[in-house]
């Protein structure tokens, strides 16, 4: 006898299977971002997006200063050939003073980076580069005109746009609006996530943390990674626990998380197990998207709405969770915020190693980048790729995105990464 195959997670290609970039593009045009936006001061903006732009009051530079410690002076003292010049020095310009009195063709004004030019001088020659003869210093041709010198307003002008509505404060940005005299920001409200695994054989560490686990049983730490992927993305978190296998719980908890929550997201059940209630519950209880996906890990995926609140059905398994986080979630819940960048980088890197593929699914290989004896950087995968092993996470440093096509990889290919390390 023959067993008819159905389609599955072994398939390469399935034609029912959606394409990675297809979804993700379908599941942005459909994110409304959150509309209400709230004043806080400056450093609570930190992780927020700018509900409006941010215009500065000021010019930046305030006013014409020295970029380097030594002597301001008028460039027509600048000797034309290889003379040294003699010029007198008047008084010193320091930084949070007032200038000095202008200068004369012939005169010179010692200065401290940021001391305002004097009037008169429009060139700055560095300490360096003098001879200091009693109260006269000596200059030579290497500077040239101007040199050394930041105009008043190079930087932004008043009424300029510095930071468009949009845009996520990072540490760069919370600098600049303090640099223009802003203690108070207009900020998109924190987005709602709620969260919550599902499966009977999980324990929770609330209840069952350091004690034995009965047969099947596992702790559930999906729980935990979305907390952590989630707290990193500064939403405000709404923890709904574990949801036991049945469909009146599933349909229960989806209901009151999607009443409490801008967006839920889940973790298993959304397989095609008898004991997978998710994406029927979605589909009853509002819109499913779609559920099958090119990718490995993470094919079942649910996404859909419900009671006007996006969900998340993510695969059970834990690298599942994360690359699927990585990929669908991470861009929604920035769009959701209103965030106008959305997109994670991308970066080429030389294979050390070949890696064995079949084409049809995006795969999303767990690898390590490493700088060579010769200062290269090569990226290998950390072993079994299993999508229960954790372990491969916290061994990679890196995700190698492996197109649909790629029919493997021999040493020497340059790979595509989504590398996990960045600045704070
Ligand atoms: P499912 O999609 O529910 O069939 O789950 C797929 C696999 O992921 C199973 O081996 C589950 O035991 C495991 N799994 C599901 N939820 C969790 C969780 N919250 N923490 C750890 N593993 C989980
Ligand atoms: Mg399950």
């Amino acid at each position: 006898m023959v067993i008819e195959k159905q389609p599955s997670c072994d398939d390469p290609i399935e034609p029912a299977l959606l394409p990675v970039a297809v979804a993700l593009a379908r599941m942005q045009q459909a994110v409304t971002p959150v509309s209400e936006s709230k004043r806080v001061p400056l450093r609570e903006s930190l992780d927020h997006v700018l509900a409006i732009d941010i215009v500065s009051p000021i010019q930046v530079p305030a006013y014409t200063n020295s970029a380097m410690d030594g002597y301001a002076i008028s460039s027509v003292d600048l000797p034309v050939d290889d003379k040294e010049v003699s010029l007198k020095v008047r008084g010193t310009a320091w930084a949070g003073k007032p200038a000095e009195a202008s200068i004369k063709p012939g005169e010179a004004v010692r200065i401290m980076t940021g001391g305002m030019m004097p009037e008169g001088a429009d060139t700055v020659v560095i300490q360096e580069h003098v001879q200091v003869d009693g109260e006269h210093i000596l200059i030579d041709n290497t500077t040239s005109a101007g040199r050394n010198v930041r105009q008043a307003g190079e930087d932004i002008n008043t009424g300029d746009v510095v930071l468009t509505a949009g845009t996520m404060i990072n540490p760069a940005e919370l600098g600049m609006i303090a640099s223009l005299g802003i203690d108070t920001v207009e900020v998109k409200r924190r987005l709602k996530v709620a969260f919550f695994s599902t499966g009977d054989e999980l324990r929770t560490l609330e209840s069952h943390a350091g004690k034995p686990l009965g047969p099947g049983e596992i702790f559930d730490s999906n729980r935990h990674t979305l907390f952590a992927l989630l707290s990193r993305l500064g939403v405000e978190l709404i923890d709904f626990g574990v949801v036991p296998d049945t469909e009146a719980a599933t349909k229960d908890a989806i209901v009151k998380a999607s009443q409490a929550a801008d967006l839920v997201i889940t973790s298993g059940g959304v397989s095609a197990g008898q004991a997978d209630f998710v994406s029927q519950s979605i589909a009853e209880l509002g819109e499913l998207t779609f559920w099958k996906l090119a990718m490995r890990p993470g094919r079942p995926l649910a996404c859909g709405v419900v009671n006007n609140c996006r969900f998340f059905g993510l695969p059970g398994n834990p690298v599942a969770v994360m690359v699927t986080f990585y990929e669908f979630v991470q861009p929604t819940i920035k769009a959701m915020m209103g965030c106008t960048t959305t997109e994670l980088q991308l970066f080429k890197v030389k294979a050390k190693e070949a890696i064995r593929k079949i084409p049809g699914r995006i795969e999303y290989q767990r690898g390590i980048i490493e700088i060579t004896d010769d200062g290269d950087q090569t990226v290998r995968t950390t072993g079994k790729q299993g999508a229960g092993r954790l372990s491969s996470m916290c061994l990679a440093n890196c995700l190698i995105v492996l197109p649909a096509d790629c029919d493997g990889v021999v040493p020497g290919d340059m790979l595509t990464v989504r590398p996990f390390f960045g600045l704070v």
